[in-house]
Order: structure tokens, then sequence, then C-alpha cells
């Protein structure tokens, strides 16, 4: 006889950003910090985002990524949340800019829309910093409310606005299964 793992019913694919100190510091301790409720089952390449005219912001790093989960949306949320809060604190100033941006992309196949929480995640098919790494994790998906896939929502939006560039693997950051 051995242990079944018990494998989270949800699954969830979100997406991470960061633009202030250590970037990909602040990815990897975010990736860190969600396992604890979030078995991370795949990992897209890290990319650089050049911002599209205010040039002396800083770049973004951003990826996605898909993993299982027990929690509920709204818990997922304010997971995510304090994740954000804690390390914002932990590397700049209070009410500076957050040192990581994490959002909720697709629930299952859920489509929701609360004064909280909109899934699909309203932004993500007009942002390259998003579809680029989430085609690379879920390129035939199709979202609840899509009429194509992320791939090739993907290839159409690629180029538009903010230069992408991927920048590899984020290092230090290994799949639960
Ligand atoms: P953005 O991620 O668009 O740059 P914020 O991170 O400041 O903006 O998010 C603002 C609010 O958006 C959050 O407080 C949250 O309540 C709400 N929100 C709505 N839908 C989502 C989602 N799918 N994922 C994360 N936050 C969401
Ligand atoms: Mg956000």
């Amino acid at each position: 006889m051995h242990r079944q793992s018990s494998t989270p019913p949800h699954i969830v694919y979100l997406a991470l950003g960061a633009n202030l100190g250590d970037r990909s510091a602040s990815l990897r301790t975010a990736v860190e910090r969600l396992r604890d409720a979030v078995a991370v089952e795949r990992m897209s390449s890290v990319y650089e985002t050049e911002p599209a005219y205010l040039l002396d912001q800083p770049h973004f790093l951003n990826m996605a990524l898909r993993g299982r989960t027990t929690l509920d949306p709204h818990a997922l949320l304010a997971f995510l949340k304090r994740i954000e809060r804690d390390l914002g604190r932990a590397a700049g100033p209070r009410y500076g800019p957050r040192t990581i941006d994490l959002d909720i992309l697709l629930y299952d196949s859920l489509a929701l829309a609360t004064a909280q929480l909109t899934i699909p995640h309203p932004r993500m098919a007009e942002r390259p910093f998003v579809l680029a790494p989430l085609a690379e994790i879920a390129p035939e998906l199709v979202p609840p409310g899509w009429n194509r896939s992320i791939g090739a929502l993907a290839e159409v939006v690629r180029g538009n606005g903010d230069v992408l560039v991927r920048i590899g693997d984020l290092i230090g950051a290994q799949n639960n299964t």
C-alpha cells in the first residue's frame, strides 16, 4: 500500500509581473509563496516588456503559470493580494509602486464578473505580455466567451504596443510535478 497524493480540483492560470527592484527575485519569491495553495504544473518563460510610451518607467518581467488549487476564486484572489502586499512591503516604501502584480487569468471554464473579480481577466485578450507567455503553456485553450484559442489570439496581438523579449526560464523555480 502506498499513499495517494490528491490532486486539487481546480485548474488556474495566473499572470505574474514585476517592474521594481530585483524583478527575477520577486517572481521567484512569488512562485514559492504561491505553492502554499497552488500546485504549480507548468511555467512559461520569462518575458521582458518594454513600456510603449512611458519610457522612463522600468521594464516589466512577465510570466504565466498553470496550477491546481482547492481555493474558490475569491479566496484565490485574497491569497494573491496577500502575497502582493507582503512582497511590496518587503521591498518598497508604503504606498510605493508594487514589486509584484498577480492576476487570475482563468479558473477552470468559469466566467464570472463581480465588483472585485472578473474571470477571464478582462484585459488579457489585448495584452501581448499576457498572451505570449500563456500561449506557451496553453496554446489550444479557448477561454469561455472567446471564439479562438489563446495561441491564435497571441499571434494576432503579437507586436501590438509593447515590445516583448523572451529572456529565458525562471531560474531556481521547479514545477511541483
Ligand atoms: P492590473 O492587474 O489590471 O494592473 P491591479 O493589480 O491594480 O490592476 O488590480 C486591481 C483590482 O482588479 C484588484 O484589486 C482586483 O480586485 C481586481 N480584479 C478583477 N479581476 C481580477 C483578476 N482576474 N485577477 C486579479 N485581480 C482582479
Ligand atoms: Mg493585478
